[in-house]
């Protein structure tokens, strides 16, 4: 028997406590903010901060975009970063990636506060989340381990194949698996006979981008698995990276796109900037 895990319905729920605690806040006249930095015309960067900022403001975020033109430089970036990071209303930055060619996203990224690094991708965030001591944690790496515990799917001793090795999917993701106690093995572009790796899995996590990847040959029989990718068809329509109708029917669990980890990568980042704001104001 498959369970379908659903991002959306959990996001929900997720969302409906954030909601409440924000209404809580408010009360003692606190109210989250988060500011985001978008820079230049990339479409789906667009979307993804629109999505980021109707759900702030639907859960009582006081949420603010800041819209720059691509031709912006480094210096002129990393002071406005610098600025926010000084502004007491905006508890959470977020710089969206991909910046362009010209800027140097390490050096954005280690500007901000790692107060108010929502996203989890400074290097000190990313030190401590590897010495097992997270703070703040890459926002959809960090929905997954959600996404696995509410479903219960079993970690501890299971072997996890991770596909995918960036700084803000595979490896964070790896590293949570181990922090729970999996045998993990990240896969990559260089790796030799993927399919000898996947079909050991117990745990299978795709964060490729490549639609029809992920083939039923590939997949363990009752493998829980997570499709992280976000692909379009020929069509415009919107698939992950597993052949979700071939796999699905051996798996024990398996992750849907959309309304799998789409939506739970936008509830961590309100819930991350949720606790920067008690953290801050609390710790004031
Ligand atoms: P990326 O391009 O940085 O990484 C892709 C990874 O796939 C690389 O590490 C590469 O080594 C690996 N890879 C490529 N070809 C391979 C092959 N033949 N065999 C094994 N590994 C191979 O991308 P990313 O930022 O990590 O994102 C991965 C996917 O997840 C993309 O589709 C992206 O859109 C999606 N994504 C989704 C969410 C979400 O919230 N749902 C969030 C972030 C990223």
């Amino acid at each position: 028997m498959t369970t379908i895990m659903n991002g959306r319905l959990l996001a929900e729920e997720m969302q409906e406590k954030l909601r409440l605690k924000i209404a809580q806040l408010k009360e003692k006249q606190l109210v989250p903010g988060l500011v985001v930095l978008l820079v230049g015309d990339d479409l789906a960067s667009q979307t993804y901060v629109r999505n980021k900022s109707i759900t702030a403001e639907k859960l009582g975020i006081n949420s603010q975009t800041i819209h720059f033109p691509s031709s912006i430089t480094e210096a002129a970036l990393l002071k406005e970063v610098n600025k926010y990071n000084h502004d007491d209303r905006y508890h959470g930055i977020l710089v969206q990636l991909p910046l362009p060619g010209h800027i140097d996203e390490e050096k954005v990224l280690l500007a901000i506060d790692p107060k108010k690094d929502v996203d989890g991708f400074h290097p000190l965030n990313m030190g401590k989340l590897f010495l097992g001591k997270p703070e703040t944690i890459p926002c959809t790496p960090y929905g997954i381990m959600k996404l696995l515990e509410a479903y219960q799917v079993k970690i501890a001793g299971k072997q996890a194949v991770v596909i995918g090795r960036s700084n803000i999917v595979g490896k964070p993701m790896a590293q949570l698996l181990l922090s729970e106690n999996a045998t993990v093995t990240i896969a990559h572009s260089n790796t030799h006979n993927l399919t000898a790796l996947t079909s050991q899995a117990d745990i299978l996590i795709s964060a490729v981008g490549r639609a029809d990847f992920i083939t039923r040959d590939m997949v363990k029989e009752q493998a829980a698995v997570v499709d992280v990718g976000i692909n379009r068809d020929a069509n415009g329509k919107l698939t992950g990276d597993v052949d979700f109708e071939q796999v699905a029917p051996v798996t024990s669990f398996i992750t849907p796109v959309p309304k799998g980890v789409g939506p739970m990568t936008i509830t961590m980042l309100m819930e991350q900037t949720v606790r920067a704001c008690q953290k801050q104001e609390f710790d004031k």
